[in-house]
């Protein structure tokens, strides 16, 4: 109980924080249209991200309840959302999970026209609310105590590890070999995911020739995938690899849940200036410093710029200090890697630089976290490049080089900072 009023607390600042992300509009004003359509978690030992969407905008109240062992009730989190319905079919099917962290999540009437969301938790955990526009939807994450399990150690050993140089790719034993040598000294292996921006319904920025930017991700995300996993230091995942529409929390939520040890969103440039070229990096931040990095994150948001100028972000306490430093660093060993792998086949790239927007992508990712501009397929000159395989291998191979560097650095083998 102490505990939970501890992390109340925390939260309570937090969630006037989240007060002010969307203005939530007087009860009275409130659509009585708008309703409860679905709730996703996405889950492991120590994380659950649960969201709640409401398609149009709601009001909205988060708070908590401790343990009541006299009616076997566990520590709650309750969402109620006021002037709102709720599909049947989400009142008759709670989402069980029942993992050591998360009993379940349970949707119901409260009153006449208050919708009740309850997270029955198996544990006292500290937990964040805040609610992104565009269809609106609100997210909670929760962290639970202890640590993900380790992955299987890489068959490889360190002394077989990759050189500098991912131009070089080191000789890989078979697995059988390897089980059959005497133990040797491992490390972990660095998890990356990779996140090719767009898909499905949602083609991203679309060049004049027609190229679109959800292809040209998803193929260099696989480049990227493909050249990291010659390292068998290297656990990669992407968040799709095909074609399908992933709302932006889903993606953060499966770096998450995967455990990522750095998440690397992959996009491309766009802009109403048709001379507009060159890479940058961004990192999150509550606030853009100009106009051009507001259009481009409220467009990779899905949303009007509008509606996230009037935004006060979320960064939550979990992106500040180290792990945003960290994510600063990387940033810029990325786009420093990737203007440099593709300037030896495409003289002239050019560098825009590390920089800093409100990303939604990267709102509550527990890693090193970055997100890359590459080229802007609004460019004639760049949308015809982005057809073409060795520029694509030169902007993976940047991608490669920079995260080969953490992980041969060590610095990112344990996320615990
Ligand atoms: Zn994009």
């Amino acid at each position: 109980m102490t505990l939970l009023r501890r992390h109340l607390g925390a939260f309570l600042l937090l969630f006037c924080a989240a007060c002010s992300l969307v203005a939530p509009p007087p009860v009275a004003a409130a659509p009585a249209v708008s309703r409860v359509s679905d709730i996703q978690a996405w889950t492991n030992e120590i994380y659950t991200r649960v969201a709640i969407y409401t398609g149009d905008e709601v009001s909205w109240q988060a708070n908590t309840l401790p343990a009541d062992p006299q009616r076997s009730l566990p520590p709650r989190i309750f969402i109620d959302i006021r002037g709102a319905g709720i599909r049947d079919e989400i009142l008759h099917k709670p989402v069980e999970v029942r993992n050591g962290l998360l009993r379940q999540v349970r949707a119901g009437r409260f009153d006449r026209d208050t919708v009740r969301v309850v997270i029955d938790l198996e544990q006292e955990s500290t937990y964040r609310v805040f609610a992104l526009p565009g269809p609106f939807r609100i997210i909670v994450d929760i962290d639970g105590e202890g640590e993900i399990p380790p992955l299987p150690n890489s068959p490889v050993p360190v002394a077989a590890a990759p050189s500098a140089s991912p131009a070089t790719p080191p000789s890989v034993e078979s697995p059988r070999a390897a089980a059959s040598s005497p133990p040797v000294a491992r490390k972990p292996r660095v998890r990356v995911m990779i996140d090719p921006g767009h898909g499905g319904k949602d083609p991203g920025a679309i060049g004049r020739t027609g190229l679109k930017e959800k292809d040209v991700v998803l193929d260099i995300g696989r480049r990227i995938r493909e050249k990291l996993s010659r390292f068998g230091e290297f656990d990669v995942r992407m968040t799709r690899d095909e074609d399908v529409f992933l709302p932006l929390e889903e993606r953060t939520a499966m770096a998450n849940k995967g455990g990522a040890d750095i998440f690397v969103s992959i996009h491309i440039n766009a802009s109403r200036n048709r001379k507009a070229e060159g890479f940058s990096t961004y990192v999150l931040s509550r606030g853009a410093s100009n106009r051009e990095d507001l259009e481009l994150a409220a467009r990779e948001n899905g949303v009007p710029v509008a509606k996230l100028q009037g935004v006060k972000f979320i960064v939550d306490d979990m992106f500040t200090g180290a792990r945003k430093n960290e994510s600063l660093r990387l940033g810029k060993t990325v786009n420093d890697a990737v203007v440099r792998n593709v300037s030896t086949r495409y003289p002239g790239a050019q560098s825009i630089g590390l920089k800093q927007a409100p990303f939604y992508v990267l709102v509550g990712a527990r890693m090193t976290a970055v997100l890359v501009e590459a080229s802007f397929i609004s460019n004639a000159r760049e949308e015809a490049r982005l057809r073409e395989p060795s520029y694509l291998d030169g902007i993976a191979d940047g991608v490669v080089e920079a995260v080969c560097y953490y992980g041969q650095n060590g610095i990112l083998a344990h996320s615990d900072y």
